[in-house]
């Protein structure tokens, strides 16, 4: 099927240039000299790319980047930003707001061929819950979310889904619309069974509906199987549906130590320190890494505060530290925790969790591409995330390393292009 791509731009001769190159890429092209129109074409028609410009008269680019998210045909196209403008901040804003990717003019029109291919054939990252411990819902913490940990990779048409927690409700409203009718078949993975991170599983629809089949991946606790905890949250005490009213079919697979083959990802689990088992998880797939690897605390912090530490705890704790460095090593994207501030650290030493500070050096030391501060914690509203995340800028600023960072956000989807084997020879236009 071809793909069509949506042009908006004021300027007739860039219009002209990219409709021409790309038709003669086999792309379908819509063009629009307006945000407006574009906004226009876009849902009518949602597009597998939208190319648009920042300075238009009428709707300009921001304006725009914000009604094709808000839009749910649009919510999560790839959007490219097509910007004479060459501040930082410019760059910041249009990528915080939901671009994908931002290219300065002039530009070189093989570029912009790879960039939409590498799209078409993309990975997607999308946050369905956020919150760390316990959902946190309202206008305080409207635009980053707030729903309990849920994330879904998708490569190629199929989709991974990272734990079960209140994000997963929505998730699975999504995935019964798109089906249209269609038999799912769906692989959780659930990085532990602490309540936040299985509590929407109840009310996943698509497992409620037979003919589905839900491949569930996880930890076996020490003392219960995988399946009788997901079971016991639904004791009649609790919840009113039992698990075997459940008309999917459900399989479980608990871990032993041997990586995963779940479709196109292959998934190496390793444990986290946090009260209990619970797995963190390094997902190859497409020539990209991503690691999700939240609800953990680092060892050299934690073990020198036990009651039974030893002058040797904090340099034996970095050595056990060594192994989420080792699940994050070179990751595209690394999915942290990063719940507290380093001063709340201070007071919630041993509640599991981290900070920040410890997810900016983790990333460091692992050579990460792109930190991601997850699993906020519920009473940080959106202003504290957006402070951790500018402290977070600040650090790596000041280290002089080359690591994006951003704050998961629900529904923001993060689009990464498929790596080019080898870049063509670059041609001006
Ligand atoms: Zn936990």
């Amino acid at each position: 099927m071809t793909s069509r791509i949506l042009v908006v731009e004021d300027q007739e001769p860039i219009r002209a240039l990219l409709a021409t190159v790309l038709a003669r890429a086999g792309f379908e092209v819509d063009v629009a000299d307006d945000g407006a129109i574009g906004l226009q074409l876009a849902k009518a028609n949602p597009p597998a790319v939208v190319l648009l410009d920042l300075m238009m008269p009428g709707m300009h680019g921001y304006e725009l980047i914000q009604n094709l998210r808000a839009f749910p045909g649009t919510a999560r196209v790839p959007i490219v930003v097509l910007s004479a403008k060459a501040y930082a901040s410019d760059h910041r804003k249009a990528l915080d707001m939901g671009a994908s990717a931002y290219v300065q003019k002039p530009f070189d029109t093989d570029d912009i061929l790879r960039l939409v291919t590498s799209f078409i054939e993309r990975t997607t990252l999308t946050f369905w819950g956020v919150r760390g411990s316990c959902a946190a819902p309202g206008p305080e913490t409207a635009r980053y979310g707030g729903n309990t940990p849920c994330v879904t990779i998708e490569h190629d048409g199929h989709i991974l889904i990272l734990d079960a927690g209140t994000g997963i409700r929505k998730l699975g409203l999504h995935l019964m619309a798109a089906a249209a009718g269609r038999p799912l078949s769906l692989d959780l993975l659930v990085s532990h069974t602490h309540w936040d991170h299985i509590q929407g599983f109840p009310f996943f629809v698509p497992a409620y509906i037979p003919g589905n089949r839900l491949n569930v991946y996880g930890p076996r606790s020490a003392e219960k199987p995988l399946e009788k905890v997901l079971r016991g949250q639904m004791d009649v005490e609790y919840f009113p549906v039992a698990l075997g009213d459940l008309a999917a079919q459900l399989a479980f697979t608990e871990y032993r130590g041997q990586p995963w083959q779940v479709g196109p990802f292959h998934v190496r689990p390793g444990y986290l320190n946090h009260p209990g088992l619970t797995l963190g998880f390094r997902i190859e797939v497409g020539g990209l890494c991503i690691t999700y690897a939240t609800d953990t605390e680092p060892f050299r912090t934690l073990l020198p505060m036990s009651p039974s530490a030893h002058r040797d705890s904090g340099a034996f704790g970095r050595t056990q530290d060594q192994a989420l460095v080792e699940l994050v090593r070179g990751a595209d994207v690394y999915i942290a925790d990063a719940q507290y501030t380093p001063e709340e650290y201070k007071k919630k030493t041993g509640w599991g969790h981290t900070n920040y500070a410890d997810a900016v050096e983790t990333a460091i030391e692992a050579g990460a591409k792109h930190l991601v501060l997850f699993s906020h914690d519920p009473m940080h509203d959106d202003a504290e995330v957006d402070h951790k995340l500018s402290e977070c800028r600040a650090m790596i600023a000041r280290r002089g390393v080359p690591l994006t960072v951003s704050a998961a956000s629900e529904m923001v989807p993060l689009h990464l292009p498929t790596p080019a084997p080898a870049a063509a020879t670059p041609k001006s236009a």
